[in-house]
């Protein structure tokens, strides 16, 4: 068991807040306890940033070389890729051939952000006049609040913090209370990259107190959050205060689809993938599942085989498909959940509960469920869940699937399966979410941008359009002519 400093303008040290661990939800066993942030050291970061991003020593870099510090923590990233995704895999439980993928994805995204940084180019717009012309420049915006949550910290650290580091601000990182460990790891790597002191400061603790304090302080000019959508509403109530951008990446019911001319093994998979991986803790799980009547016996039937055969277990070990619960606590909301399903009618066709295993009573397990029998205005439809957990319900026509789909607060993503081309793209262009799947779920592309419709969020991540997320537009004009302004003449 380590003991951990946190990451202060530029200096490593104990924080000011209270005792604080990282738990390997496995077995509940410690990985590492440090001492959070305190408000202090909110204030501190916060004026180091402020300070740091204004030097020439960054403002004065040209773009290629703020980019190689980034091309440099990509191949630091690269060099010990089994080690952060163990690292990984300890501080939050997903097994590791998932953490593989996030810790791939987290050098994949700091080289994308690089490389975007080097490309981009201010605007000429078209010249409206003989007297006058016009440029429009990118410029930081200054001070990043970044607040994650504790399901994918490498990746959804790396996609805030690179954008935002390319775009010439500082940062400053909150990482959820669970799981500290990736971002003060990646303020490490940051470190020995050769970045400036005080452009990166990782405060570990409490969101209601340092994620709070941290939103709330006057030099922050922009909160990058991903999280809860309680959570973003009243982050944007307090970003609304200040007059300053937010983006939020929120929750999701994402709706998959399955038409009646699919192939069924093939979405069976997908669907199984969908909803199951990561035990289902992800903002984008495909929670809700549509069939059709004619396709549906067939599909649970193979879907349900499939869960059937997944491995549950020690994350750690190769070929395990679903790893425990972040906690128990949260293990306890979702049982509460197919309780509740359960109670509103539905059947649990298979799962329902935590693996009987005794080698695994120690973690906070639950077994891939799925519950039939149910109408989309159930609870379960309609709230998230985030555990492995999937509502399956048949559907007769088209018009009633879309309006259904469509019924929910959230829109975030969706899938569709079918070997009808032209129907799924008018399918998708009726479907109220930020990301439609084609045969396909789960898959991405940094290149791709993503966000959600309605309450699944505000503002996209990633593409090229992702860097200017975090800077400001400056536009400027230029006479070339004496005339201009001769008002007085
Ligand atoms: P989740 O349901 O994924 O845990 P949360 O929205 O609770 O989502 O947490 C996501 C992140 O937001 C975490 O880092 C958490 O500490 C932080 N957070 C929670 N409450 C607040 C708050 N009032 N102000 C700022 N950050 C917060």
């Amino acid at each position: 068991m380590e003991r951990l400093t946190i990451f202060v303008g530029g200096r490593w040290r104990e924080g000011r807040g209270e005792e604080m661990a990282s738990v390997f939800p496995a077995d509940g066993s410690v990985n590492a306890r440090l001492r959070a942030a305190g408000i202090e050291d909110v204030n501190e970061a916060v004026e180091a940033a402020e300070r740091a991003w204004r030097e020439p020593e960054w403002r004065g870099l040209m773009p290629h070389q703020r980019a190689s510090i980034l091309y440099r923590v990509s191949n630091l990233i690269l060099a010990q890729q089994e080690q952060l995704a163990e690292l990984q895999t300890r501080d939050n439980g997903k097994p590791l051939a998932e953490t593989r993928g996030l810790v791939a994805s987290a050098a994949a995204t700091a080289r994308y952000f690089a490389a975007a940084c080097e490309v981009l180019e201010g605007e000429l717009p078209t010249q409206r006049s003989a007297e006058v012309m016009t440029l429009s420049q990118y410029q930081p915006l200054g001070v990043i609040a970044a607040i994650t949550p504790w399901n994918s910290p490498i990746a959804s650290e790396m996609q805030k913090v690179a954008p935002a580091l390319a775009a010439g601000n500082a940062v400053i990182l909150k990482p959820a209370e669970a799981t500290p460990l990736m971002a003060l790891k990646l303020a490490e790597l940051f470190e020995q990259a050769g970045l400036p002191a005080g452009l990166l400061s990782v405060l570990p603790g409490k969101g209601s107190v340092i994620g709070e304090a941290l939103a709330r302080h006057p030099l922050v000019k922009k909160i990058s959050f991903t999280g809860g959508t309680g959570t973003g509403r009243h982050l944007a109530h307090i970003a609304a205060d200040k007059l300053i951008p937010t983006s939020l990446e929120l929750g999701g019911k994402s709706p998959t689809i399955v038409l009646e001319d699919a192939d069924l093994e093939q979405a069976a998979r997908g669907i199984c993938y969908g909803i199951f991986s990561s035990a289902g803790q992800a903002c984008i799980a495909g929670s809700r599942l549509f069939v059709h009547r004619s396709v549906y016996q067939p599909l649970l039937a193979r879907l349900t085989a499939l869960a059937g055969g997944l491995r549950v277990g020690n994350p750690l070990v190769p070929g395990v498909h679903l790893g425990p619960l972040i906690s128990e606590k949260h293990r306890q909301s979702v049982a509460d959940y197919v309780a509740l399903a359960r109670e509103e009618g539905g059947q649990v066709t298979i799962g329902g509960e935590a693996p009987a295993d005794p080698l695994l009573a120690g973690g906070s397990y639950y077994l891939p469920t799925i519950i039939e029998g149910l109408n989309n205005d159930a609870r379960v439809c309609q709230e998230e869940i985030f555990g492995p957990v999937l509502v399956a319900l048949p559907f007769d026509d088209e018009r009633q699937l879309i309006e259904q789909a469509n019924d929910s607060v959230y829109g975030l993503a969706a899938g569709i399966w079918t070997r009808d081309f032209p129907r799924a793209m008018a399918l998708a262009g009726s479907l109220e979410t930020g990301t439609v799947w084609i045969n396909t779920y789960k898959t991405f592309s940094i290149s791709t941008p993503f966000g959600g419709f309605k309450e699944s969020g505000l503002g996209r991540e990633k593409g090229l359009h992702g860097i200017k997320a975090y800077m400001q537009q400056k536009s400027l004009y230029l006479a070339l002519s004496h005339q201009v302004n001769r008002w007085s003449d």
